[in-house]
């Protein structure tokens, strides 16, 4: 069976471009030398996975780096050859597969070097040796924990340290208190480990947020994930606007179905909303199932470069608008994403839901296709139902 790309009018819209001019706002920031690592988990923060880490790659990022063992092995069956790390933890008997399709591994734990140790590997396995300063979430505390990981390496040749790092929980913030804790906990383990190790490796500290607000302390490369999308990482770090970021998501339906109702009568389950005196009402082929949650009522869409409000419950694959006027079946309908000089942007979504950005692209499901331009045009098409 062959099929067209799609057979819905909702779809999110992934601006290529804008992701290449994101990498290079920051490489333009960074001092010589520090590399981008384009950080492409969870499906790439919901944009698309493979099609962003080679626009990333192709727009000067150095590598990738991703949450899971199993993202980092859907990039190489894409054929994919850039470094790739995994940030989070990975079971220690899966470390082979990761050695045999190089994949850096992240590391904190002497027991699971042990365990791993007992393993045959057939090439070594390379990882990057997690350093907890204060997110309180992976990595070691202490130079003894430190040491005793050192330990075992020194023994066992089939491990290749490659790199240091750890990871900043306020950078996103006005408050440097609680950084600057982070940093001075930092050099003093990294200094013990420059004295007692003797090969040189790779460094790495900074997310977005570090990397835009302290750029002179940037090293050897930057993880960046949510500026490479063109989001700022807090509302402080959007106002300051140390570099300039065009967002590369947006989201679009068409109308369906439209209707002039007469005062008094419901829309949606439940029969929450009534209409006040004639209204017309449009119907959007997008819903909960789609990510787009209930708890998006009350908020507006763009049609006609003008704000309209999400009227009733949204259901799983529909909702319902208020319309200023009559519109014709096919009209393009902005959830995300410009429309005129009126903009809905993830930052708006996250607002009425009481959450980050970071949230708003991630939470649009794999119902949606996702469809890839690059100067203004469709260069690929991901759809994960056909
Ligand atoms: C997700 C993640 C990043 C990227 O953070 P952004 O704030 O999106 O730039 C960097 N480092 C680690 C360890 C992460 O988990």
């Amino acid at each position: 069976m062959s099929f067209e790309n799609y057979y819905r009018d909702s779809i999110a819209e992934i601006d290529l471009t804008a992701i290449a001019y994101n990498i290079q706002q920051l490489k333009e920031h960074l001092k010589q030398g520090t590399e981008v690592c384009a950080v492409v988990k969870a499906d790439a923060y919901g944009h698309g996975d493979v099609q962003v880490a080679r626009a990333a790659l192709k727009a000067g990022a150095k590598s990738l780096a991703v949450a899971l063992l199993d993202e980092a092995l859907k990039l190489r069956n894409a054929g994919i050859k850039a470094p790739i790390l995994v940030m989070g933890w990975t079971r220690p008997k899966d470390a082979v597969v990761a050695a045999e399709y190089n994949i850096a591994l992240t590391v904190f734990q002497k027991e699971w070097l042990m365990e791993a140790a007992n393993l045959s590997f057939k090439e070594t396995l390379k990882f990057h040796l997690k350093i907890d300063t204060g997110m309180g979430r992976l990595g070691v505390r202490s130079i003894d924990e430190m040491e005793e990981i050192l330990a075992v390496l020194r023994k066992d040749p089939k491990f290749k340290l490659e790199a240091l790092f750890t990871h900043f929980a306020t950078a996103d913030e006005e408050d440097r208190g609680y950084f600057d804790k982070q940093q001075t906990r930092w050099n003093e383990m990294f200094s013990y480990f420059k004295r007692n190790w003797a090969e040189d490796i790779e460094v790495h500290t900074s997310n977005s947020a570090t990397s835009m607000q302290v750029p002179e302390r940037m090293d050897h490369f930057v993880r960046y994930g949510i500026s490479m999308y063109g989001l700022y990482p807090s509302s402080y770090v959007k106002k300051r606007k140390p570099i300039d970021l065009k967002p590369a998501f947006s989201l679009t339906s068409r109308l369906v179905h439209i209707k002039k109702m007469n005062a008094g009568e419901s829309i949606s389950y439940g029969a929450v909303y009534k209409t006040e005196t004639e209204e017309w009402i449009g119907t959007i082929p997008l819903g909960y199932a789609d990510g787009w949650i209930r708890k998006m009522q009350g908020m507006d869409v763009l049609i006609d470069g003008k704000r309209h409000p999400i009227v009733g419950r949204i259901c799983m694959d529909q909702f319902m608008i208020r319309l200023d006027q009559e519109y014709p079946i096919g009209t393009k309908v902005t959830l995300i994403g410009k429309q005129g000089d009126q903009e809905i942007s993830a930052d708006d979504v996250a607002e009425h839901l009481d959450t980050i950005n970071y949230e708003i692209p991630c939470m649009i499901s794999q119902r949606v296709p996702r469809v890839f331009q690059e100067g203004g045009r469709t260069v690929e098409v991901r759809n994960s139902l056909l």
